[in-house]
């Protein structure tokens, strides 16, 4: 029988390999422009996140997502993935 293999990535924050499909995904769609990809269909480059507060709040601090994907992270796009956070209700 073979094992099936769960996707795990990355968080920029806390550096800890969660499953896939748990993880927020932000990507590169522009050498400026980030965004949330909230499908998994987005193209371009992409960095994970766990939805917690205390992985974002640590991503804002030491510049993480910003550095994984070499755009500048704005306060917006923070706002937006606080929004997705909260809405996961985690
Ligand atoms: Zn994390």
């Amino acid at each position: 029988m073979k094992k099936k293999k769960i996707p795990v990535r990355m968080c920029v924050a806390c550096r800890e390999n969660i499953e896939k499909k748990k993880l927020i995904r932000v990507v590169k769609i522009s050498d400026t422009e980030l965004t949330i990809d909230e499908t998994g269909k987005v193209n371009g480059r992409g960095a994970y996140i766990c939805p917690e507060i205390e992985c974002l709040d640590k991503a804002q601090k030491i510049n993480s997502l910003g550095r994984a994907l070499g755009v500048k992270m704005t306060d917006k796009l923070y706002n937006e993935l606080k929004r997705v956070i909260l809405r996961r209700g985690l």
